[in-house]
């Protein structure tokens, strides 16, 4: 899953683009599930938060490492549910 830090904004661009709807406003800032964060494996080939962030503020969350197949694993898991 990816992370969103506290250099965020609040602009709101990121939470529509996400295919999972994992982003949310939070507290301070907005928020991303890491439940629901497949690094938009499955739907995209790059991650559609990253590329809207004007502030570059979306890294890797250190503590949510997932393989490439256990991001397609969620995924399925996700869709399933839908
Ligand atoms: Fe949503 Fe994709 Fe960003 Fe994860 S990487 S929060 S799935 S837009
Ligand atoms: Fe925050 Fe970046 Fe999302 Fe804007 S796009 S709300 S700055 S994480």
């Amino acid at each position: 899953a990816l992370k969103i830090t506290h250099e965020c904004i609040n602009c709101d661009v990121c939470e529509p683009v996400c295919p999972n709807q994992a982003i949310s406003q939070g507290v301070e800032i907005y928020e991303i599930d890491p439940g629901l964060c497949t690094e938009c494996v499955g739907h995209h080939d790059r991650p559609q938060c990253v590329d809207v962030c004007p502030v570059a503020c979306i890294p890797l969350d250190p503590d949510h490492v997932e393989t490439p197949e256990q991001l397609m694993a969620k995924y399925h898991k996700l869709t399933r549910l839908v």
